[in-house]
């Protein structure tokens, strides 16, 4: 396939999962194992896609880094086990780990309580030039912390602002936070993994039935099943009031990974390309000054 073949199937996939208006938005419109028509006998096909796609992000990247004014924020939402470390694993697998900053985020720590919420996520963002992946991110403040009001007791807030507002003032602060990114030259793409319950609790046993992978399970993960309703009226209620044309959600089937993969990269090359990157051109001043420093060189007689 060719390269602009392969940048119109990106643009088309992206478009088709891309969330840019919160009104009306309903999770439920939006099926887990949905793969665009394509079966499990495509996956072949797609690995060969998703092959192609990584090489032409890897590009991208370079161009990203050399003209160094916007950056990406690629920001990854989802329940356990709905696939974020190996999409992310999978789809920056070709850039060159220099030119990105992976950061993930846990339950916050003593000194981060002592700050306002974005402080760890502000000091966590990518330079320009970068890839920055924030693997979960502020947006837990809607989420974990929303399905678990306790969480909120223990972040050293002022009793007088903890209203009934709270979250509606968070997804506002959340907004304006993303289009101030915006408008200072970052990219952001949001990405909510979307995984059935389903086939959560098929991962999870997989967990459990296989040496290998005994390490991911956590029973934590488990408990939270009980809350999965609750989880999904968050997510929700998160999507529509902070997706926006320049920080758009995609909600993206997570029921199979090789399609989950395959949307994720499709949206990071789609946003991207939507930059305009270009390597840094060089005036005919310059072009002269770099022809003389090839003859000197030549000329050095210094082996
Ligand atoms: P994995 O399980 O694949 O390693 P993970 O992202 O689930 O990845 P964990 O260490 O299991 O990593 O979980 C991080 C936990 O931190 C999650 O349960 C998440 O809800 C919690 N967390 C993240 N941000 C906050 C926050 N602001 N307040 C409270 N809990 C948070
Ligand atoms: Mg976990």
């Amino acid at each position: 396939m060719k390269r602009d073949e392969l940048l119109k199937r990106a643009r088309e996939a992206a478009a088709h999962y891309r969330v840019t208006r919160g009104k009306g938005f309903r999770l439920s419109a939006h099926d887990p194992g949905d793969s665009l028509g394509y079966g499990s006998d495509r996956k072949p096909r797609a690995r060969e896609l998703l092959k192609r796609g990584v090489e032409m992000l890897a590009d991208y990247q370079q161009m990203l880094y050399a003209q160094d004014r916007w950056s990406v924020l690629l920001i990854f939402q989802a329940m356990d086990a709905a696939g974020k470390d190996s999409a992310i694993k999978h789809v920056m697998s070709g850039v060159n780990p220099q030119g990105c900053q992976v950061y993930s985020f846990k339950a916050p720590t003593s000194e981060e309580l002592d700050h306002t919420y974005l402080w760890r996520c502000m000091k966590a963002l990518p330079e320009r030039g970068r890839i920055g992946i924030f693997n979960r991110s502020y947006y837990e403040e809607t989420l974990v912390v929303r399905v678990h009001p306790r969480i909120l007791d223990s972040q050293k807030l002022p009793p007088a602002l903890v209203t009934r507002d709270i979250w509606k003032q968070r997804f506002e602060d959340i907004a304006n936070f993303e289009k101030y990114l915006a408008r200072n030259g970052v990219a952001i793409c949001k990405f909510f993994l979307n995984v059935s319950k389903d086939e959560q609790k098929q991962r999870f046993l997989e967990r459990l039935e296989r040496p290998e992978k005994h390490w991911k399970f956590s029973e934590s993960d488990v408990h939270e099943r009980d809350h999965w309703d609750k989880y999904m009226r968050a997510y929700q209620d998160a999507i529509r009031h902070t997706a926006a044309p320049h920080a758009p959600w995609y909600v993206v089937p997570a029921d199979r990974k090789w399609f989950t993969r395959l949307v994720v990269a499709a949206a990071v090359i789609d946003t991207l390309d939507s930059l305009d990157l270009h390597y840094p051109r060089v005036g005919p001043e310059r072009v002269e000054e770099l022809a003389a420093a090839r003859e000197a060189l030549l000329g050095s007689g210094d082996g």
